[in-house]
């Protein structure tokens, strides 16, 4: 029997707009309270002053996409973890399929950024998932494991404040979800794996990500080591991911 309450994120990815981003915040709001779940949305960077504004004492949270490894300094176009502090920033996602491939980030960078949020005390939600061609060859749970690594390695005892994010790569925008069994065997996969890291595996949460929808959400979040979700494309219309707030 789990004690672990459920949390389902937004990730915005690179869409909105100043019109957009009010009009599917207030639908998310007008829903509250959502009684099962901590709910938060993960915007563009540019847009994180006003969903600070909105979001402020609302019980939903935000978060950035991504963070920059480094506390500041010369690196254009990064954003620190102290400035999406700030911004009251409570999540970033780091390690995000996407940004793994086509910004090249490597599992250590990865790591780095994860420690590098968690140094400003943001809660990373740290990405992990395996390539169809990974799958098919019968790798996933050594690519899951070996992302997983870097991070333990790099955090130590402090890997329990993490938030992971299992998101098959074939999964995330193509409308093929990962069964409910499949999905559960790679999240129990990775918490034997943080298990054997730290004391507090069984409180940490591990959410799905990869074509949640309104109508598959439940059973997602039904299974034993599933957490909540991670949701890319249900997330940018209200009524989708508030359903999906609700399945947890
Ligand atoms: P999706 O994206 O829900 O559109 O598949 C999930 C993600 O990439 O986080």
């Amino acid at each position: 029997m789990t004690t672990r309450r459920k949390l389902v994120v937004g990730n915005w990815k690179m869409h909105g707009s100043h019109a957009a981003n009010a009009e599917l915040l207030q639908g998310i709001l007008a829903a509250r309270p959502f009684a099962a779940a901590d709910v938060a949305v993960c915007a563009p960077f540019p847009y994180l002053s006003e969903v600070a504004v909105t979001l402020a004492n609302s019980g939903v949270a935000w978060g950035a996409q991504d963070v920059s490894a480094h506390a500041q300094g010369a690196y254009t176009g990064e954003v620190s973890a102290a400035m999406l502090q700030e911004f009251g920033c409570r999540f970033a996602i780091v390690g995000h399929s996407e940004r793994r491939a086509y910004h090249g980030e490597t599992d250590q960078q990865v790591a780095d950024k994860a420690q590098a949020a968690l140094s400003k005390g943001l809660t990373p939600i740290v990405c992990v998932g395996e390539t169809l061609a990974q799958r098919e060859a019968g790798e996933t749970e050594a690519v899951v494991k070996r992302q997983l690594s870097a991070v333990i390695h790099t955090l130590g005892q402090c890997i329990g404040e993490i938030v992971v994010a299992y998101e098959p790569v074939w999964a995330i925008g193509t409308g093929r979800t990962a069964s409910p069994e499949q999905a559960q065997a790679v999240h129990a996969v990775l918490r034997a794996q943080l298990a054997a890291a730290t004391a507090r595996a069984a409180d940490m949460k591990l959410l799905y990500g990869g074509s949640v929808k309104p109508d598959n959400a439940a059973i997602l979040f039904s299974q034993a080591d599933i957490d909540g979700g991670l949701i890319g494309g249900a997330a940018l219309k209200a009524a989708d991911f508030v359903a999906i707030a609700r399945a947890a």
